[in-house]
């Protein structure tokens, strides 16, 4: 399995480069190219979230488990002597940081359920859904915002297939082929589940067809063409 930096750095390199790509063809504004960087990156980091000693989700706890703290504190601030206060602080950190978590991560042991290719189609998908139904974004960037997410999760698998793999290239480990999971046998109801949503909101998602076509028109890759080298190439080249 790689690890969190490779992760962090492989996921934000692709989806770097993707949406340059795709904004120096016109087909994304400004706002729209950092978040689908943003998100490519986020992407990348998603699969392990379930594992207990992955680092985002340990600062995620940590930090969520003051803000909930701090917002008990706050709410009874003029009612609660000092000392009340202190002991409020205290078991409402230690409530989240032990007794959440703790259900969160006993939740969560079925691995292969979450770092899978349909778990993250889903979040890709439920993500464009909400970008287009919910936030009234364009289809187009509500399509990019998507596909992104899951572009960066793909990522993601492909990297842990690639450590799992010896790097002679010759033998493999005991644990190559199950980064990029579809499917296991032993959560199969889970699978079951995951595959019934992605069918719902496959039937659900915002029309495609016209993305599609924006993204087949010659026109912005055209465009992208003449930008793609710097004027002294060109001018060598031709
Ligand atoms: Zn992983």
């Amino acid at each position: 399995m790689a690890n969190f930096n490779t992760h962090l750095n492989g996921a934000f390199a692709v989806s770097g480069i993707l949406g340059l790509t795709v904004y120096k063809a016109g087909l994304l504004n400004d706002s729209g190219f950092l978040i689908c960087v943003a998100l490519g990156t986020i992407g990348g980091l998603l699969p392990d979230l379930d594992s207990d000693n992955s680092t985002p989700i340990k600062l995620g706890f940590n930090i969520a488990s003051f803000i909930f703290a701090f917002g008990l504190v706050m709410h009874w601030r003029s009612e609660l002597s000092l000392l009340a206060l202190i002991a409020l602080w205290l078991a409402g950190y230690g409530f989240m940081r032990y007794v959440v978590f703790q259900v969160f991560t006993s939740m969560t042991v079925h691995r292969g359920v979450i770092h899978s290719v349909p778990y993250m189609a889903i979040l890709g998908l439920g993500l464009t859904y909400l970008s287009y139904y919910a936030v009234h974004n364009p289809l187009m960037a509500s399509w990019f915002y998507g596909l992104f997410l899951f572009g960066g999760a793909m990522v993601h698998l492909l990297l842990d297939e690639m450590y799992s793999v010896n790097l002679s290239g010759m033998t493999m480990k005991r644990s190559s082929g199950t980064a990029m999971k579809f499917y296991q046998h032993k959560d199969r109801w889970w699978y079951l589940i995951l595959y019934a949503l992605l069918a719902l909101l496959v039937f659900a998602a915002p029309p495609f067809a016209p993305f599609w076509e924006q993204l087949r028109d010659p026109a912005p890759w055209a465009k992208l063409k003449v930008g793609m080298l710097p004027t002294f190439i060109k001018n060598l080249l031709s």
